[in-house]
């Protein structure tokens, strides 16, 4: 049985009606699996009314009630986990095992904000003359927007939700219509751990006109993103124009720094099968791999030799490692990064096009011998595709890394303290993974610098985006 789709809107499940319906496909073998109710315009009215009144209640409210509500969904998540996960696969196409490993780290993200949200402090400031007390607050920044992309269905939108929630604000949110299973089930979760009513709504309808409608109501105060860099633009912009604060976390282009003295053979099995997760549509993927010279074909010889045994079929099949791409509109994207890369002089040396006529597979590919301004080299894949080059020194390799408009996440393998500590330091991204992949725990800050976004989500961080500072100063 999959997922019984709906609006969450006010604390109810609503579909029906005149609602519009969209098809929600299985990228595995086309099949419809249910139909997604789309929004209103007296729906999102309905929704922006009931976050706003909800607001004036859960603002007050005190951390420890929010802490217990956090914490009984992590609970849930853990119990439930399994048939979220099945979910997942059957509308997003991600192998069974990674979707549950999505779905079971996010009960770690509910219990992370559950602990940090009653740690939201103030402080007090020095007074310069006697009877003066100086006092700084933190408070809720209001009715929060929200919109999720469809990778990570279940993970990106519980990371918006638990730091809304958690800070005290209320949250219209948009999932992935394309994927839309994981976040039906997230607001299900959060009503039966008890939250309030109207504290978290969820909508569903044509993305443009939603996050338009929404973004320039007068009730939200702050909008949260998860996607591509013109949208994530689109949006900022139309925030900007409104003056609302902004989260986003956008797409990136990841370089891969191996360096000739790291574990080659190590790092190039890793890294396969790191490229291959959720078949490459993931936001911090490796994806411009550089190896230095004396390394360089033993790194491609291996790194082929572990994509090209990469199993590729349905998520739900035992032993699939790595399931299709999530819709229709990746498979043409990827066509068109690979005859780009054909016409500029790339050799393909794995995969290089789709698999089979039903369904969305693509198969593991390999691009060598490309020039820096290739597509592929500057335009994020979002897929299976790995383009791999040669470096010689550390200057220059530094220099090709940061020279793109992306700054999210970056992969370092080298064996030298000395060679880490430079490049990590001259690296001009969010986050430096050194010879392991790390990023993207509850503890930790996730986000990007330049074009992949402006805040971070997760760590001590993720609460900063959804509070306003107050000062208050008192004689007497
Ligand atoms: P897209 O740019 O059309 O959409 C990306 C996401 O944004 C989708 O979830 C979509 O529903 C949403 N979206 C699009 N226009 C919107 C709007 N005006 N208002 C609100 N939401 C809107 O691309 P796509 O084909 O769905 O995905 C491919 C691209 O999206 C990739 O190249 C990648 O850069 C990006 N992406 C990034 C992440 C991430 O984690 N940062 C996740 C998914 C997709």
């Amino acid at each position: 049985m999959y997922q019984d789709l709906a609006l969450y809107i006010d604390g109810e499940f609503v579909k029906g009606g005149d609602r519009h319906e969209q098809d929600v496909v299985n990228p595995a073998t086309l099949e419809v699996l249910g139909k997604l109710p789309h929004a209103r315009r007296d729906d999102l009215d309905r929704a922006l009314a009931a976050a706003q009144r909800a607001l004036e209640g859960w603002k007050q409210s005190s951390p420890l009630e929010r802490s217990k509500i956090l914490r009984r969904v992590g609970e849930l998540i853990r119990v439930r986990a399994s048939e979220i996960a099945r979910n997942v696969t059957l509308d997003q196409g991600k192998p069974l095992a990674e979707a549950i490993s999505e779905v079971m780290a996010c009960a770690e993200h509910a219990e992370w904000h559950a602990e940090e949200c009653r740690r939201i402090y103030g402080r007090v400031i020095p007074p310069r003359q006697p009877g003066v007390s100086q006092i700084v607050v933190r408070e809720p920044v209001g009715v929060c927007a929200a919109f999720t992309p469809w990778n990570f269905p279940f993970n990106q939108a519980i990371r918006k939700i638990v730091a809304a929630v958690g800070a005290g604000c209320t949250l219209i949110l948009k999932g992935p219509e394309d994927s839309p299973s994981a976040v039906v089930a997230l607001a299900q979760l959060f009503h039966d751990a008890g939250l309030p009513q109207g504290v978290l709504n969820i909508v569903w309808g044509v993305p443009a006109e939603v996050s338009t409608y929404l973004i320039e109501s007068p009730i939200v105060r702050k909008i949260s993103f998860t996607g591509s860099v013109p949208v994530g633009k689109q949006l900022a912009a139309l925030a900007g124009a409104h003056m609302k604060r902004v989260t986003m976390e956008l797409g990136g282009h990841s370089p891969v720094l191996v360096f000739d003295d790291a574990d080659i053979e190590r790092a190039a099995e890793m890294l396969a099968h790191f490229k291959l997760r959720n078949a490459g549509q993931v936001c911090v993927s490796p994806t411009r791999f550089y190896v230095q010279e004396k390394a360089y074909d033993r790194f491609l010889a291996r790194f082929t030799e572990v994509m090209g045994s990469v199993r590729v079929g349905n998520g739900l099949d035992e032993g699939t490692q790595m399931g299709p791409l999530a819709h229709e509109r990746r498979i043409s994207s990827l066509e068109q990064f690979l005859e780009d890369a054909s016409l500029r002089g790339g050799r393909i040396v794995a995969g290089g096009a789709r698999i089979g006529n039903k369904g969305h597979f693509f198969a593991p590919t390999i691009v060598t011998e490309l020039p820096d301004d290739a597509k592929l080299m500057v335009d994020e894949p979002f897929g299976p595709v790995a383009p791999v080059t040669r470096f010689r020194e550390t200057a220059e390799v530094l220099r090709r890394a940061n020279s793109l408009p992306y700054g999210l996440a970056s992969y370092v393998f080298t064996s030298s303290l000395k060679t880490a500590a430079e490049v990590s330091s001259g690296l001009e991204a969010g986050m430096v993974s050194i010879n392991h992949f790390g990023a993207a725990l509850a503890e930790t800050p996730f986000g990007g610098v330049k074009d992949s976004g402006i805040g971070s989500e997760g760590g001590l961080e993720t609460f900063d985006g959804y509070l306003v500072t107050k000062f208050i100063t008192q004689f007497g």
